[in-house]
């Protein structure tokens, strides 16, 4: 069984939301109102995944998997700018900015019905520099007396417009097949690592855990922020640092340092950011302030990075802040919050002080190391072999299903398929998750295991 067959996930064990492996990432741009939820949704085939825009209103969530033709990959609706908090055209700069950071294609979304803006073109010049592939989408294309209103964006110099109504789902068929043509089948392969080159990490926390304090303290010097202006695009800045004995790129950390120009508020901007950086990264250090309660932010930012497969390392931040009562807390809220992500390496820090910052490349290290790892397809099974005699599947209804043997898939993170007799419920699939665990380690890595029935 070759890592290369790519096996398609039947269902999935617990943990990662979605198995088999890195999925490319499809971002759909445009200015407000043009349809952009409207076309998440229908790229989804659910009403609930994306709430209505209603101004003011911010979403943490903005990754979502979707399938299309048997193919999987992750959409990212940018369709939550607080516009009122940018503007307008920063706004869509900045989606556009994201599209280039981290997607792997990209959808312009223009309303046909009102044509091309200056807005449009502007971001048309961004994503074209890029050199992402691009497919432009007519939307609001309801009926066959729209189809010259597409037409005439032509104008956009993107090729074909695709004219389509995200509202009735007229044309989305045949966006997303071209949509698909220009997607990779997988993102490409550009990490570090084993292949050499800089591992990169994605540091990243709500708004004021330290983020940008630990930076400036890992890099060994303050620096000088560069204003940059909400509206002027650029590419975003990585920023490579020398830690223990090799060099670490810690990705788009422009967007770290830019928050501080922006209001309260930008909270999904923020989120955005996170997102990108998480996508570009093989490892995510997640920062948690210890003087507050661990809170749903903090754990949504945690589930991104468990989500796209990230190592992850969760670093508490202020520890120079604790007490014996908030200490105590801590404690029982991790315990509380935080068991689903129990493998994960901790480090309890200062960026302030510089309380044990030192053990933050170890944690990395063994955090990649098991992200990295490929168990051999000998040793899984007679792991398995003795897992499912000493407690095999409960009976149920006169069946008792079986493991017949399982491979590794792949790794980055470490993927698992498992082919049985019959269906595994979700309690035993967990179960042997965690014996994986427990006997591989794996520690600072999520893991994915799948199953396949055979008959
Ligand atoms: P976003 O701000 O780009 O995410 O736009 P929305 O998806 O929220 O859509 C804005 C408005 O346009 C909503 O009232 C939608 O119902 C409407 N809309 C979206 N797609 C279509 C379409 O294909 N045809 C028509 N007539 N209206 C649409
Ligand atoms: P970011 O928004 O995540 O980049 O957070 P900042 O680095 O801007 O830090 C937010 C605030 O927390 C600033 O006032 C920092 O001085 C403070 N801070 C950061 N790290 C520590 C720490 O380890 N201890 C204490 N006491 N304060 C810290």
């Amino acid at each position: 069984l070759a890592e290369e067959e790519g096996f398609e996930a039947d269902e999935l064990g617990g943990g990662v939301a979605a198995g088999g492996g890195p999925q490319p990432v499809l971002a759909v741009v445009g200015r407000p109102n043009v349809g952009k939820s409207t076309l998440v949704n229908r790229i989804l085939g659910r009403r609930e995944a994306v709430v209505e825009d209603r101004p003011g209103v911010t979403r943490d969530r903005v990754t979502y998997h979707a399938e299309w033709a048997g193919r999987r990959f992750k959409v990212v609706d940018t369709g939550g700018w607080e516009q009122d908090v940018l503007g307008i055209d920063a706004a869509v700069a900045a989606q556009a900015e994201f599209a280039i950071a981290a997607a792997d294609a990209v959808i312009l979304v223009v309303d046909a019905t009102v044509g091309a803006t200056d807005t449009d073109e502007a971001v048309v010049k961004l994503l074209r520099r890029s050199g992402k592939p691009v497919v432009l989408c007519a939307n609001k294309v309801d009926g066959p007396s729209g189809e010259a209103d597409a037409t005439a964006l032509w104008s956009l110099g993107l090729g074909e417009p695709h004219p389509i109504s995200a509202l009735h789902g007229r044309g989305t068929g045949d966006l997303l097949d071209a949509v698909l043509e220009a997607m990779p089948e997988a993102p490409p392969e550009t990490f570090g690592g084993a292949s050499g080159g800089p591992r990169r990490i994605a540091l990243v926390g709500r708004p004021n855990v330290g983020k940008s304090s630990l930076l400036n303290k890992l890099a060994g010097e303050e620096r000088v922020v560069v204003d940059e202006m909400a509206g002027t695009t650029r590419d975003p800045v990585d920023e490579l640092i020398e830690l223990g004995d090799r060099t670490w790129r810690f990705v788009d950390t422009a967007g770290i340092r830019r928050r501080v120009h922006l209001q309260e508020g930008a909270d999904y901007y923020a989120s955005l950011r996170t997102a990108a950086a998480v996508e570009k990264a093989e490892a995510a250090v997640v920062l948690l302030d210890v003087s507050e309660p661990i809170s749903v932010q903090d754990t949504r930012i945690i589930s991104m990075a468990v989500d796209a497969g990230r190592a992850l390392v969760l670093a508490y931040n202020k520890w120079d802040t604790l007490d014996e009562e908030r200490r105590f807390y801590l404690e029982r809220e991790i315990e509380r919050d935080l068991v689903q992500v129990r493998w994960a390496p901790r480090v309890n820090i200062s960026a302030r002080t510089g309380r044990h910052l030192e053990k933050l490349v170890p944690a990395l290290e063994t955090a990649l190391e098991s992200w990295d790892t490929r168990v051999p397809t000998g040793k899984l099974n007679a792991f398995l072999g003795e897992l499912v005699a000493a407690h095999p599947h409960p009976v149920r209804g006169g069946k008792q299903p079986r493991i017949l043997f399982g491979t590794q898939a792949g790794t980055r993170p470490p993927r698992f398929v498992l082919f049985a007799s019959g269906f595994l419920e979700a309690g035993y699939r967990r179960f042997i998750e965690r014996r994986l665990r427990e006997r591989f380690g794996f520690e600072g890595s999520p893991i994915q295991v799948s199953v396949r029935v055979r008959e």
